[in-house]
């Protein structure tokens, strides 16, 4: 079964979690858009 990001809904092959995403598993896009407006933000 693949695992589905919990921000976009989308099953995915690999997900992502850091203390940003809360350790919630978000799929590339999500967790590099997160951490792109992170830095964009700053
Ligand atoms: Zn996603
Ligand atoms: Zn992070």
């Amino acid at each position: 079964m693949m695992p589905t990001c919990t921000r976009c809904k989308n099953d995915v092959n690999k997900v992502y979690d850091c203390d940003h995403t809360d350790f919630k598993e978000y799929c590339v896009e999500c967790y590099t858009e997160l951490h792109y407006y992170m830095t964009e933000n700053k």
